[in-house]
């Protein structure tokens, strides 16, 4: 048979058969699991039901998983917490943005020195148009003489 494109890592390869689409590469498989597994809890009720009474079994048999996956993953956990604070903003849309600013206003704003007001620091670039995974930045004051 001739080989083809992989769809996963454009990578050629010869396919077992004519509906082969992705190599047999670990990674290759994982992305085509996923997509079946995505189409087949948006199309199949019982396999979604059957999906999440294993995940609810999972987890009453490994009931510190959370917990522990924050204390490994402490920049996820912190990067969750600032996502969840912000979709807790969502209920009232396009008020969002002010809410968040009067926030770090809170945070970061000191009225009597206004001349060090600094945004200096670590955030969480979050789209609310598109969804798309939320970027963290840097922001790094830049004294003016300097430029
Ligand atoms: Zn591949």
């Amino acid at each position: 048979m001739e080989s083809v494109p992989c769809a996963g890592c454009s990578i050629f390869f010869v396919p077992r058969n004519k509906c082969q689409i992705f190599c047999s590469k670990p990674d290759c498989q994982r992305v085509r699991k996923t997509i079946w597994q995505k189409q087949k809890l948006a199309t199949d009720p019982e396999y979604k039901e059957g999906q999440r009474l294993a995940q609810n079994k999972w987890l009453q048999n490994n009931p510190d998983y959370w917990k522990n996956y924050r204390h490994r993953n402490p920049e996820k956990a912190d990067r969750n917490r600032s996502l969840q604070k912000i979709r807790n903003m969502k209920p009232r849309g396009d008020q969002v943005i002010s809410k968040v600013s009067k926030i770090i206003g809170i945070a970061k704003m000191d009225a009597r020195r206004p001349r060090e007001y600094s945004l200096s620091g670590q955030y969480w670039l979050v789209p609310t148009v598109a969804k798309m995974d939320a970027v963290k930045i840097f922001i790094t004051s830049v004294p003016v003489n300097s430029l």
